[in-house]
């Protein structure tokens, strides 16, 4: 059985730990710190044998060498050639194998133009692994791409099966629910997650991974169709037209600031 467990970095990085029962091996997903992976691996006598990266930002990517000087492995990620250490150059479609799981590249272009998602179809536990273009409550901020793309890419995420479990690469939830909430105060579902998460975050635990379903009900990106948040994204912005995108790019706009 796969095993997902979080190696928290810097202030609210998530590096997550792959590992397989019975097996000495281990994966990671986006080491942007190569000590505290290294020393997760000592701790739990663990062999690296992969390294799965999402997108270039270095608190995603900046503890490979430290990891692959240590333990050379292949290192799967985006064509990118501010990514020098990717060995595996991945594309929309692509395909990998982790502990005999296959995991499909989803290309999820937004907050940056690289950016891939890993997502396991396992029909018992779907796992997406999406970096930093779906958070939970939120979505990661457009610093190359388009609203457009980004709108375009959290589709394909939303798409998935309802119960996939999503692993993000930060704890930025409660701040996206303050802002969730602005926008839709009366989504109950809302009301009662924010509860739990401020319970859970008041005692240091960690609120990923979220699941597609969960974000359906609760994520004002993607609910870019829902009436509440339609009116909410025009009254904050009243030159909008009531497109879908308009409004996805509204409230990321609308976020920006929040
Ligand atoms: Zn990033
Ligand atoms: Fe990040």
């Amino acid at each position: 059985m796969m095993e997902i467990t979080a190696i928290p970095a810097f202030d609210d990085n998530y590096i997550w730990l792959i590992t397989n029962e019975g097996d000495s091996g281990a994966y990671v997903v986006d080491p942007g710190d190569g000590k505290v992976v290294l020393s997760v691996l000592k701790e739990k006598q663990l062999k690296l044998t992969g390294i799965l990266i999402t997108h270039w930002h270095p608190d995603h990517t900046g503890g490979i060498k430290k990891l692959t000087s240590k333990y050379p492995c292949p290192v799967y990620g985006p064509n990118n050639k501010q990514i020098k250490e990717v060995t595996e150059l991945m594309a929309d479609g692509d395909k990998i194998s982790v502990f005999g799981h296959e995991f499909e590249i989803i290309a999820v272009p937004g907050h940056t133009m690289d950016h891939i998602s890993y997502f396991c179809a396992d029909k018992d536990a779907p796992v997406l692994f999406c970096g930093d273009t779906l958070f939970v409550g939120g979505c990661g901020r457009l610093f190359e791409g388009t609203a457009l793309q980004m709108y375009d890419s959290l589709g394909k995420l939303a798409a998935l099966p309802p119960q996939t479990r999503a692993y993000c690469a930060h704890e930025y939830t409660l701040a996206n629910l303050q802002f969730a909430n602005a926008v839709e105060p009366d989504n109950t579902i809302l009301q009662k997650l924010t509860e739990d998460v401020t319970e859970a975050r008041s005692q240091g635990i960690a609120t990923v991974p979220t699941t597609i379903a969960q974000e359906l009900d609760t994520n004002p990106f993607l609910r870019s169709s829902v009436k509440a948040v339609i009116d909410a994204a025009a009254q904050h912005n009243p030159a909008m037209t009531s497109d879908k995108e308009a409004v996805f790019a509204s409230l990321r706009q609308w976020k920006d600031t929040f």
